[in-house]
């Protein structure tokens, strides 16, 4: 495969590049980014000089430059998104411009080429919160943050192109990701690192926000079944079945890193925050996936990551 990995200087997507470098040696990337505030090319450490890879900065907005790239592959991952909840609540602006313009950029530049498969890359945050059962790939769209609204935006556009012009789309939905490389503001490695330094974790509300936790890695197997083995047309929930409460995050890393619980700090609840996400994921296990590691396991790999 030649693929496009957008987005692929960030978190999930610079794991996910460097999964494919390493699991597929006939597959060739090219990786475009932004490097906005959540990108580095530091998490491509490893895989720059790979001559099956080419890293490319630059903006999904810029229908010249994505449509030049995506005459030079077969298949189209997008990851590229502003992805935090807390700065979507502080100002909408700039996520409706890369998540649902950059998206819509994207499938137009798609469209015009010759792809064979565009996977976009969701959240289980498009369904809006569930206090009891899974969601599973059929329930409705109920997003109650403007990051999960363009999110959800971003899916349906590319539903639309599925079914108006008939572009190869595959949608996947996972759960909350930890693990390498992700930026120092998001929630795990931003406690990991005060708990090391003796500082405070500030857990919003009474930290009882359910969420569903998966590893990193065992999401890029996911998206890499799905994009060699999902159905087109089809959208794939990816979850772990590890639930915990924000409280019960901060415990954990705290008596991985040997910190006292005295650090934990109760702060004011983040606006509209969701209760509690939950996935079924039948659709994503009958493709041969399921997670190889524990919340326990991950976490400690994570923590040597960050303080390492
Ligand atoms: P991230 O913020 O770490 O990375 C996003 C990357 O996109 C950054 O490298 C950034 O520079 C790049 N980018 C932003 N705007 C761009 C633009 N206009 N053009 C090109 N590149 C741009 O995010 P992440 O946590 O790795 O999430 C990746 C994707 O996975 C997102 O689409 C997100 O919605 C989705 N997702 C994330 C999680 C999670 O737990 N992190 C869970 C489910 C889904």
């Amino acid at each position: 495969m030649q693929i496009l990995v957008t987005g692929g200087a960030g978190f999930i997507g610079s794991n996910f590049v460097h999964y494919l470098l390493n699991q597929h040696e006939d597959d060739e990337v090219i990786t475009l980014d932004a490097l906005t505030y959540a990108g580095s090319k530091d998490n491509l450490d490893g895989v720059l000089n790979d001559p099956r890879h080419e890293f490319v900065e630059g903006d999904i907005r810029d229908r010249e430059l994505v449509s030049d790239l995506a005459d030079d592959v077969d298949t189209i991952v997008n990851f590229a998104a502003e992805s935090h909840v807390d700065r979507s609540i502080d100002g909408g602006k700039p996520f409706v411009s890369t998540n649902v313009q950059g998206t819509q950029t994207l499938l137009d530049a798609a469209t015009e080429g010759d792809i064979d498969r565009f996977l976009q890359i969701s959240t289980d945050e498009v369904y809006g919160q569930i206090l009891d059962g899974k969601f599973s790939e059929e329930d409705l769209l109920n997003p109650r943050n403007p990051y999960a609204a363009t999110k959800a935006g971003a899916d349906l556009l590319a539903q639309s192109f599925q079914t108006t012009h008939n572009l190869p789309v595959v949608i996947t939905r996972t759960c909350n990701n930890f693990g390498p490389r992700q930026h120092p503001e998001k929630l795990i490695p931003k406690f990991i690192q005060n708990a090391a330094d003796g500082m405070t974790l500030p857990v919003y509300g009474d930290g009882s926000n359910v969420r569903e936790w998966i590893y990193v890695k065992d999401n890029c197997r996911a998206l890499d079944v799905v994009l060699r083995e999902g159905t087109v047309g089809e959208i794939y929930n990816i979850g772990s079945n590890t639930e915990k409460t924000n409280l019960e995050v901060t415990e954990a890393i705290l008596n991985a890193v040997g910190a006292s619980e005295d650090l934990i700090e109760f702060v004011e609840d983040r606006a509209g925050h969701d209760q509690r996400y939950a996935l079924e994921t039948k659709k994503v296990e009958a493709l041969g996936w399921e997670p190889q590691y524990t919340f326990e396991d991950g976490l400690r790999r994570t923590i040597d990551y960050y303080l390492n």
